[in-house]
């Protein structure tokens, strides 16, 4: 077995502690990757506060994880020591099923094995990036372009990815006018791929506080939802609302945002379930649809895009002691716009 450090939650809701623990030793196709970054994703906090049900302790949560390969199983063909590289949101899934077999493995009807608070083909429960180092099978591993850096590529593996599938798969492009609502560590991935990609983008923010930053990352227009004049203002303007909103907010008054056969589309996940009324749907034939990060082909085409574009998070590196501090300032929205924990921290 493989002796690796990290933190984990022993309990819901409980501070991150220093935790070691074991992984296997790398099967045929297994890659050792020594880890170097990975990005603090709500979602982690989601998870260690067992908001959604289901969550397992001790948990080392992180699924955004970049480092170097520094050992490869004997059949391992597309990677070699040394190579840079990244582990998303899973790292396994049935293989055959239907969305499977169209590279859709997020969606797996067997249910992805997660990289954190899942259990691995092996029965053992799987362990995140906030450690120094993971095993993963190959097919589940994804390549960093070597102008990304490590630590402004890893927030790429989730946040990078959620936001790249939906723009691809509802059209994003020049012509399209759309909505990143909320600007955290998913939306401003979302401003920064959809400006690339050549659409109008809105940034609907609850205040004006990140304006500025919002021009900066691409964004062609800033609005604070805290003002109702701007829902009267954008009545029937978007083709597509992307909502990265992580707490309750009243989906159908965004929905009135888009015009005919729009869509909003929806990746934040709150604790609690919002009603949607039927005439916020009827009313322009609006669609509300949602998406979950990306397969393992799609989320290589978006690091690609990314290397391609000089596209990364904008990030403030932390050390991994200070990550019970961050997760407190990214539930008052205090983060511009990652938090990516450096685990050479391990270490002192
Ligand atoms: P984050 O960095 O905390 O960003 C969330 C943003 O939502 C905040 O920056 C803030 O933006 C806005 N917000 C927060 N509380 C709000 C409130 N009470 N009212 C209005 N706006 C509020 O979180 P994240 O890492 O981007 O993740 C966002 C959500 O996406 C989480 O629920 C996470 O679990 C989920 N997620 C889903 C997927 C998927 O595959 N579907 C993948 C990753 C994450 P403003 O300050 O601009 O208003
Ligand atoms: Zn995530
Ligand atoms: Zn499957």
């Amino acid at each position: 077995m493989i002796h690796v450090k990290g933190y984990a939650a022993k309990n819901a809701k409980a501070s991150l502690v220093p935790y070691s623990f074991e992984r296997r030793e790398p099967g045929d196709n297994d890659v050792v990757i020594d880890i170097k970054y990975c990005g603090i994703c709500h979602t982690d906090i989601h998870q260690v506060s067992d908001e959604w049900g289901g969550s397992t302790f001790p948990m080392v949560p992180g699924h955004e994880i970049t480092g170097i390969v520094s050992q490869i199983g004997p059949k391992v063909t597309r990677y070699n020591k040394g190579d840079k590289v990244g582990v998303g949101c899973f790292v396994d899934s049935c293989r055959t099923c239907t969305a499977c077999m169209k590279n859709l493995e997020q969606y797996c009807t067997a249910g992805m094995v997660t990289t954190y608070n899942g259990v691995g083909k092996d029965g053992i429960p799987t362990q995140g990036g906030y450690s120094n180092q993971i095993v993963v099978d190959e097919n589940y591993v994804l390549r960093i372009p070597d102008m990304l850096s490590l630590d402004r590529a890893a927030p790429l593996l989730c946040a990078g990815i959620t936001l790249y599938s939906p723009l691809m798969h509802w059209n994003a492009g020049p012509g399209k006018k759309i909505a990143i609502v909320g600007l955290g560590g998913i939306g401003h991935m979302g401003v920064k791929l959809a400006h690339a990609l050549g659409a109008e983008v809105t940034v609907l923010s609850h205040s004006l506080k990140k304006q500025e930053d919002g021009r900066k990352l691409g964004a062609d227009h800033f609005y604070a939802t805290s003002d109702p004049e701007t829902f009267k203002k954008l009545k029937g303007y978007f083709d597509l609302i992307i909502n990265t909103v992580s707490a309750e907010i009243d989906w159908n008054q965004y929905l009135e945002l888009l015009t005919l056969d729009g869509s909003m589309v929806v990746v934040g996940i709150p604790e609690k379930q919002i009603p949607v009324g039927s005439f916020s749907l009827v009313a322009g034939r609006r669609s509300i649809a949602g998406s979950l990060i990306g397969g393992i082909k799609e989320t290589q085409e978006m690091l690609d895009f990314c290397g391609k574009n000089n596209i990364t998070s904008e990030i403030e590196v932390i050390q991994i002691q200070q990550v019970n501090e961050a997760y407190k300032r990214i539930l008052n929205s205090d983060v511009r716009y990652r938090f990516v924990i450096d685990l050479k921290s391990l270490e002192l």
